[in-house]
């Protein structure tokens, strides 16, 4: 898991990004590559918003998970049980195709002493989710994330999700779901408590 996640900084580099001109330019030789003209009216504000559109679903890379989680948590006396929470929808694109990934996250941790805002665990998943990503890799990082400034006694995350590079292209796919774990602690020494993730993720559906 760590060698996936190094390979994905928290906060990728935004030195020499190119200007907005740059992309829209870039965006009229895709569309010229495709077979169109970048020059017909229908056109013609398409650079623009195609790029003012990317601003939006990538941005996951100006934002760090601990900008998010923080780093001071809540105190719950006496509950160690499982939090879980279920069916976050996410939108991410494949880094291979640059094409959507259309999914839903399960978060669960067992606290260890400290509990976390639940919205906050909705929004480590967008910022991961709005970056190119893998689906293997978004899991590692969401359970990485938890972990690290959490220090809870264990995470589970469970991601299931469509790819459109399977379902629109190639193999032409559709519906089929991809599955994919991650589990730290005692979810990943005790097969009890993974068991007991996996039923209450059932559970409830
Ligand atoms: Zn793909």
């Amino acid at each position: 898991m760590d060698a996936i996640v190094k390979n994905f900084p928290a906060v990728p580099a935004t030195d020499g990004r190119p200007s907005q001109k740059e992309a829209e330019d870039a965006v009229r030789v895709l569309l010229r590559w495709a077979g169109d003209d970048p020059a017909r009216e229908g056109l013609l504000d398409t650079p623009a918003r195609v790029a003012k559109a990317y601003k939006e679903l990538f941005s996951g890379y100006d934002l760090a998970a601990e900008d998010v989680l923080g780093r001071t948590f809540e105190e719950v006396g006496g509950f160690d049980d499982m939090v879980l929470v279920r069916n976050l929808d996410f939108y991410s694109h494949c880094e291979h195709h640059m094409v959507p990934i259309i999914g839903k996250a399960h978060v669960a941790y067992l606290p260890d002493g400290k509990v976390l805002g639940l919205s906050k665990i909705a929004r480590v998943v967008d910022i991961f989710g709005r970056r190119l990503q893998t689906q293997e890799t978004m899991t590692a990082q969401i359970a990485k994330a938890i972990d690290d400034t959490l220090q809870p006694r264990g995470v589970a995350v469970m991601i299931e999700a469509e790819h459109m590079c399977m379902a629109m292209r190639g193999v032409q796919k559709q519906g089929s779901t991809t599955l994919t774990t991650t589990f730290t602690g005692v979810f990943k020494t005790e097969p009890a408590e993974q068991a007991r993730f996996m039923t209450m993720l059932r559970g409830f559906k």
